[in-house]
């Protein structure tokens, strides 16, 4: 009988130091040993990615997209040839892939690119030689052979993607905190962990900001129905959270973050060519807030820097702004209520949005932890209690 398959990613603090990377390895030969097929989906060492945007910012604040991508996935390669050999010096067969060795191929965005394909028949042919495959998360090939990356955090995306054209059994995301929160532990320090999410309420907080998943991984695990499980490397004990199921239920989930946003001002004569800019950079509007003679963008800082350099000083104005989202059933969300708490609190709210499953509230990034941990407080710890 074939054994079944379970795809584990460790994220960057997982694989972030040799004495680290010994623990991931207790992990998978753990899944090994119990009679399974093993897939490993690595991030690059924690910090290394950042280190190298910042070595190719110092050469050019937006440097040549194809180039970015083939110096960021050389951090992913590394992690993944120092897993291989751990696990062989322990004695397992373990063979370590780039993207387009395990033939995951991707459109043409660089920097940004999506999976298309992934030609899994070598891949299956190592696992069925008893081979643990560790593939580098994050990245693929376009059909031109280029290397391309799948944006911030992919190797998510790798990891389910991969799941999914194998028919994993489960997809396991080993990281730092052991499972998916009500809002960032770090911030909130009374968020709980949910033991179970549903796609639905994981894709909204996902899209809104929360990092435990990226975006593409949690819709790609919704519609192809992939076991998504998120835990810890450092505790052993816990479950961790798992994702399933298409019915988003009543009452708020959590709130999600996001950071390094920038608000720019501009004359509404200019919204044309601001727009045509967006579109041929390929930058997402987050919010669009127009007033009388003007008009409001949110963008991402990162795209800001490229967005920048198409516009004058005089032309724009400019601040960095955090976005907090309160994401669930708004049946029991009141605008009025959060501008009043908010404003007694001496928050200054820049704008606020209400979507069908969630409620955007933009402000000063200073405060955030206060913001943050007022909306946890009325919405999450004063309703329902959620870890079952
Ligand atoms: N190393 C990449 C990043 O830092 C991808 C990932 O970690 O998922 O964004
Ligand atoms: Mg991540």
């Amino acid at each position: 009988m074939k054994k079944p398959l379970i795809v584990q990613k460790f994220g960057g603090t997982s694989v972030g130091s040799v004495e680290n990377i010994q623990k991931v390895a207790k992990h998978i030969i753990e899944a090994k040993d119990d009679g399974n097929q093993v897939l490993v989906v690595v991030s690059a060492m924690a910090g290394e990615t950042n280190r190298l945007v910042d070595l190719a910012q110092q050469i050019d604040s937006v440097p040549n997209a194809r180039e970015l991508d083939v110096l960021l996935s050389a951090g992913e390669q590394i992690s993944m040839a120092l897993l291989a050999m751990t696990l062989n010096k322990l004695g397992y067969a373990a063979r370590s892939l780039t993207g387009g060795q395990a033939k995951i191929v991707t459109d043409e965005k660089h920097n940004n690119a999506t999976i298309e394909d992934i030609d899994t028949q070598g891949i299956r042919t190592l696992l069925d030689q008893e081979q643990i495959v560790i593939v580098a998360g994050f990245q693929g090939v376009n059909r031109n052979g280029d290397i391309t990356t799948l944006g911030r955090g992919g190797s998510d995306t790798t990891a389910v993607t991969l799941a999914g054209y194998l028919g994993a059994r489960e997809c396991q995301i080993f990281t730092d905190v052991d499972g998916i929160y009500t809002c960032d532990p770090k911030i909130v320090h009374q968020a709980k962990k949910l033991s179970t999410i549903d796609f639905l309420s994981m894709e909204e907080m996902a899209k809104r900001g929360a990092k435990v998943l990226h975006l593409p991984s949690v819709k790609y695990a919704q519609k192809h129905n992939v076991p998504l499980r998120v835990l810890s490397t450092f505790k052993n004990s816990s479950k961790g959270s798992f994702v399933t199921g298409q019915q988003a239920p009543d009452g708020i989930c959590g709130i999600a973050l996001q950071d390094e946003m920038q608000l720019i001002e501009i004359d509404s004569t200019l919204i044309a060519s601001l727009l045509a800019q967006c579109h041929m950079l390929g930058i997402a509007i987050w919010n669009t807030i127009e007033s009388k003679n003007t008009t409001q963008f949110v963008v991402k800082y990162a795209d800001y820097i490229k967005l920048k350099l198409t516009l004058s000083e005089k032309e724009h104005t400019a601040s960095l702004v955090n976005l907090i989202t309160v994401v669930g059933s708004m049946k029991e969300v009141s605008e009025d209520k959060i501008r009043a708490i908010l404003s007694e609190n001496g928050v200054k709210i820049i704008f606020y949005t209400l979507n069908i499953r969630s409620f955007t509230v933009a402000i000063r990034p200073e405060e955030v932890d206060k913001v943050a941990n007022i909306l946890h407080d009325i919405y999450i710890d004063s309703a329902v209690v959620i870890e079952r």
